[in-house]
């Protein structure tokens, strides 16, 4: 994992390019509206030592906002220097709130999908955690693609028919057989989302019964908001629900559902080919219309967000109440970037093993477990999601510490 900081150890000037077209539509209608400067390349990445974490290559990004499909992307996303590999941890599923939710979608899939049977293609699978429950509760097979996955022992149970490629998706893999392609936290690291799904378009070929499952964070709350540590560099793509049916719409699928889960954080969405592939379909200006107000709104709203949370870090520390941030995430990793947060934050819990002992890219914060916490004597506790928030202030509870909890 510290391959990077040896390849790369000094953060690289920005060049920047002439407009880039809108990557969702090819429209030159884009307009940046945010930047941060010199953010960590990765944010799920685990560093050995808190030296080699804060020497992690870092990168400025800009959003830009399309103003013919209301697509939001980072305009300075440098692809070429992005590596999944092995050392990436992003999985969630050791949160009770988390598996509540992966269990009930794993169960919805299946009964949508019918997957009994049948033969599902996950495309960024991360660890398998999620192929693995919905082929068992399905009885379906999987075969799971990611450049990250890692077979750690006792994680997935061998019990069901599973197999995992662990490459990068791509033409070595249009043969595979799929009656069910799912895709979940993967198209928001794809900056030619065009290609991309023109790719599961291929692999599909002239099949019109095969289903779609896609799971994307919504920026439109992200915009409303003001949440700034929604957004970080492996995050070039950013689309509202709208957008994101917009855009399969247009690269040849019949989008059937398309809702927000998980707190309104979460877009889920079913899809089939369509008859008709490539088709040109002009994006509702109402759709375009209503992001671009939240585009426009964004800056504003992220200064007032920003204000609050420094000011409410400095208060905390100016009374000798340690702050401790609750979940070793990206969004942890973006939180105390993008503040230029240090000595203020006084360590970072999370209840993933994987994470415990390592260092946050970028300002090189260790990560510990929450048996470890009432050594530090935290005041104020800052939940990475207010969706943990009962269930930290729970765990908070059993280990005998009474800070106060606040989530982002
Ligand atoms: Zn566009």
């Amino acid at each position: 994992m510290d391959d990077f900081a040896a390849r790369d150890p000094a953060p690289r000037p920005v060049l920047r390019p002439r407009t880039s077209n809108c990557p969702a539509c090819g429209s030159s209608e884009v307009e940046p509206f945010y930047r941060v400067k010199s953010i960590p390349l990765h944010s799920c990445i685990l560093l050995e030592s808190p030296e080699a974490a804060q020497a992690f290559p870092r990168r400025d990004l800009e959003l830009a906002f399309c103003d013919d499909c209301g697509f939001a992307f980072n305009a300075l996303f440098d692809a070429p220097s992005m590596a999944y590999s092995t050392n990436f941890e992003e999985s969630q599923h050791f949160s009770d709130t988390f598996n509540t939710f992966a269990r009930d979608l794993v169960g919805e899939i299946s009964e949508t999908c019918e997957a009994a049977g049948k033969q599902v293609v996950e495309i960024g699978c991360g660890k398998g955690e999620f192929l693995v429950q919905l082929c068992e509760l399905a009885g379906a097979c999987g075969i799971g693609i990611d450049p990250g996955y890692r077979a750690d022992p006792g994680r997935t149970s061998g019990a069901v028919t599973v197999r995992f490629i662990p490459e990068l998706f791509g033409p070595a893999h249009f043969d595979l057989p799929s009656d069910i392609v799912i895709c979940r936290h993967t198209l928001e690291h794809i900056p030619a989302v065009r290609s991309f799904l023109a790719a599961i378009r291929q692999m599909i070929g002239p099949r019109r019964d095969v289903q779609i499952v896609f799971e994307t964070p919504d920026f439109a709350r992200v915009l409303q908001e003001g949440a700034f540590w929604d957004i970080y560099y492996e995050h070039c793509s950013y689309f509202s629900a709208d957008t994101h049916a917009d855009l399969f719409r247009r690269e040849g699928f019949a989008v059937d559902e398309v809702k927000l889960v998980y707190g309104g954080q979460y877009i889920v969405q079913y899809a089939r080919p369509a008859a008709q592939p490539f088709g040109t379909i002009p994006a509702d200006p109402g759709v375009v219309a209503e992001i671009r107000h939240l585009v426009q709104g964004f800056p504003a709203r992220v200064r007032q967000s920003q204000r609050a949370w420094r000011d409410r870090i400095e208060a905390a520390n100016r009374s000798d109440r340690r702050v401790v941030l609750w979940g070793g995430s990206s969004k942890a990793v973006s939180l105390v970037t993008t503040l230029g947060l240090g000595a203020e934050i006084a360590a970072v819990v999370d209840i993933n093993p994987y994470k415990q002992g390592k260092f946050l890219p970028g300002s090189g914060h260790a990560v510990i477990a929450p048996e470890a916490l009432s050594a530090f004597d935290p005041g104020l506790v800052i939940v990475m999601n207010p969706l943990y928030r009962e269930e930290v202030s729970r765990r908070l509870t059993g280990l005998g510490i009474s800070a106060e909890v606040v989530a982002l």
